[in-house]
């Protein structure tokens, strides 16, 4: 068993490692504080070719494989999660369905552009009664001879409505399959498709910098060319999505915890009280050596998922294992790097407050700690 990354994988993580030092974490408290949309960094990164990392080089991308993409969004998740979420629910969810689903004509009208940068993208699969249950999709598409009348609403998407926005790839019912169930397809909005409404930004507890907005639908009208893949394989695709995007969410948390060390560890160094810096005493450095421990643990977690998906090998059962304990390792570590800080953690002043905001949601997005628990007991 080999654990070393090769040059390009090395590559990468260096460069998105240097990139956040300099670029991101310097920006960050303003970016929670002011939940401006982080444009110019965005936009540096899209330059650096990290908006399409996992994409060939002939739609646009950097040609580099997934755990290469999956290091970049730890470290640049170390440097913020607002941008770390940004960019994983761009390349994971925005542009991976054209990628594996899209035609030939799609993934050079729409992959191309998304991964070199020039627009993000969003996956609606959310409603404001299909969360979990995401098979209960409410919205609605009727073949009218080429055209598709679509119908309905979604709820918290990401990068929906920014200035760099292209548009949302949505799920929605286009019949009943042979026994019954809903028969789902997914289907290609573009901004500006008359009876779409992006609705305004929800005011959250954390990720405030990143974009999240409800959708609508009100008879609104795409061509027969904008279904993604087959009338009825949508629920097919967006199970394979989430599995990639959970590989990928693992990462973040990694990254969000591995911040949650560095700021603890630092404090702990430089904090004195009876005379010497808190790290002396074993009830801080035991925190500090079980975070460590933990979040190794959880790298390498996301490191198998990764592998097995570069190998072709089944990885559902590891990608949920993995987004879960990282999702909980970061929420952890955010507890005790707050502890660490003192009444100094609960003050917006530190970055630790504000890590502890963000990682809430960890545990939320791309399918919840219960719902991972459910798959996991369903592959034992
Ligand atoms: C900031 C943010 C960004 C997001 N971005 C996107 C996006 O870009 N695209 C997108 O499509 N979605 C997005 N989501 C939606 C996210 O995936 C959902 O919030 C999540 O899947 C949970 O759905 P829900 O919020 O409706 O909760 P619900 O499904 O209503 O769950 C409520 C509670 O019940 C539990 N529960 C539900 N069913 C069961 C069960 N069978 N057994 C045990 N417990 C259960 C849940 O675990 C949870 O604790 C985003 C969410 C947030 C908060």
């Amino acid at each position: 068993m080999d654990f070393t990354l090769n040059d390009e994988q090395t590559m990468i993580r260096t460069m998105c490692r240097e990139f956040a030092e300099e670029e991101i974490k310097p920006h960050a408290e303003e970016l929670d504080r002011t939940g401006q949309f982080p444009y110019e960094i965005v936009r540096k990164m899209a330059a650096l070719g990290l908006l399409g990392l996992p994409f060939p080089e002939e739609y646009g991308g950097a040609g580099a494989d997934f755990l290469s993409y999956c290091l970049a969004l730890e470290e640049i998740g170390r440097g913020d999660a607002s941008v770390g979420i940004t960019m994983e629910a761009h390349t994971s969810l925005g542009a991976t369905p054209f990628y594996l689903f899209g035609s030939e004509e799609q993934k050079q009208r729409y992959l191309t552009p998304l991964a070199r940068g020039e627009h993000l993208w969003s996956f609606g699969l959310t409603e404001p009664n299909a969360g979990s249950d995401s098979g209960g999709t409410e919205t609605h598409a009727e073949r009218e001879g080429d055209v598709w009348r679509i119908n309905g609403s979604k709820a918290f998407i990401t990068n929906a409505g920014t200035e760099m926005s292209g548009g949302v790839t949505i799920t929605a019912v286009t019949g009943r399959t042979a026994d019954g169930h809903k028969a789902i397809t997914n289907f290609i909005v573009p901004k500006g498709t008359p009876g779409y409404h992006i609705g305004a930004a929800y005011h959250k507890m954390g990720w405030k910098a990143s974009d999240t907005r409800p959708l609508a639908f009100e008879d609104c009208l795409v061509p027969d060319e904008q279904r993604l893949g087959d009338q009825g394989d949508g629920f097919r695709q967006f199970m394979l999505i989430l599995d990639l995007g959970r590989v990928a969410i693992s990462a973040l948390n990694v990254g969000l915890a591995q911040a949650c060390f560095d700021e603890a560890q630092r404090y702990a160094s430089e904090r004195r009280q009876f005379g010497r810096p808190i790290v002396a005493f074993q009830a801080i450095s035991f925190k500090l050596a079980d975070m460590a421990m933990e979040i190794e643990l959880a790298r390498l977690m996301y490191y198998k998922a990764a592998w097995l998906h570069m190998q072709g090998l089944p990885f559902t059962k590891e990608a949920s294992m993995a987004k879960l304990f990282s999702s909980e390792t970061a929420k952890r570590c955010a507890d005790q790097a707050v502890q660490i800080h003192g009444g100094y953690g609960f003050m917006d002043e530190y970055p630790v407050s504000r890590f502890w905001r963000n990682v809430k949601v960890h545990e939320i997005g791309e399918g919840t700690s219960e719902v991972q628990r459910q798959i996991i007991a369903k592959h034992l």
